[in-house]
């Protein structure tokens, strides 16, 4: 592993171009569940509550299961070492830009400004009556479905529900980052979801250097990724840092 991690730490210091591609397993260590998987939270939740048309025709019920999870539960969740280093590496012009499918906001809590968000952020609403966007804070959730307090209209989290389009914002961010890539840092993406799972290998394909982070094997490891750094994103972060920029960061 300490071979496999000096190689990794030399790419992204030889690098002109590198973009960071993060999915939910970045903020696991943060106590945000993914959805997948054993500890997923499509076992306790139906994934239906973040389809369009359910929310459309059942709103109170949608959003019921909404606030629970990315309200009440993501709500306390704060940056880990993972996130916070790609920000120190971004300030050290090591990191040109993160592509997330996450809504979570920690990317911009640890201080990063280069983020595209593929599927938008939880902690913005949206009125579908007049457009008018609000900040999240709890008042609005007091009561369900929660109503623009403008004009009544119905108000829906700004990220992409199933049956949604990706916005063209980060679409194109995301595609230009791939085209222009020395090197392709995955962290924590099983790759099943659809359109993101096509952008590590375009950047591939365009001839970055793919270095991926997670504890079990994606649907890249095999077919996209160079080099594997089978490991929690938070520790595998902190061994790159030891390597990029030394001494350690301090926690907090
Ligand atoms: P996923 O849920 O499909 O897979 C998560 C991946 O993270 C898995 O490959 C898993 O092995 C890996 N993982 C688990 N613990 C990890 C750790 N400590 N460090 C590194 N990796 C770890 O995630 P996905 O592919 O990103 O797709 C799910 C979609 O659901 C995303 O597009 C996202 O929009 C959304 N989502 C977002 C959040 C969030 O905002 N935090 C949480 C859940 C789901």
């Amino acid at each position: 592993m300490d071979r496999l991690i000096r190689e990794a730490a030399a790419l992204l210091q030889n690098s002109t171009f590198t973009t960071a591609f993060t999915g939910a397993g970045i903020s696991v260590e943060s106590g945000i569940p993914p959805f997948r998987g054993e500890k997923g939270l499509w076992n306790n939740y139906d994934p239906v509550c973040l389809d369009i048309g359910y929310f459309l025709a059942q709103p109170e019920k949608s959003w019921e299961v909404i606030k629970q999870i990315f309200y009440d539960f993501f709500g306390n969740a704060r940056p880990n070492q993972a996130h916070r280093v790609l920000a120190e590496m971004e300030r050290r012009n090591l990191l040109q830009r993160i592509i997330t499918q996450n809504i979570d906001n920690l990317h911009q809590e640890a201080g990063s400004k280069k983020v595209f968000e593929f599927h938008g952020n939880s902690m913005k609403l949206v009125c579908l009556a007049c457009y008018q966007e609000y900040s999240f804070s709890p008042a609005l959730l007091e009561k369900l479905p929660p109503r623009c307090p403008g004009c009544r209209g119905l108000l829906k989290p700004d990220f992409v529900f199933f049956g949604e389009p990706i916005p063209q914002e980060p679409l194109d961010a995301a595609f230009d980052a791939a085209k222009k890539s020395d090197v392709f840092l995955i962290i924590g993406s099983t790759g099943e979801v659809m359109p993101a799972s096509q952008i590590p290998p375009l950047a591939r394909q365009h001839g970055a250097k793919i270095i991926e982070i997670n504890p079990q094997e994606s649907n890249y490891t095999k077919s996209v990724t160079h080099i594997f750094l089978k490991g929690k994103a938070g520790a595998m972060m902190e061994k790159l840092a030891e390597i990029l920029f030394p001494p350690s960061l301090e926690d907090n």
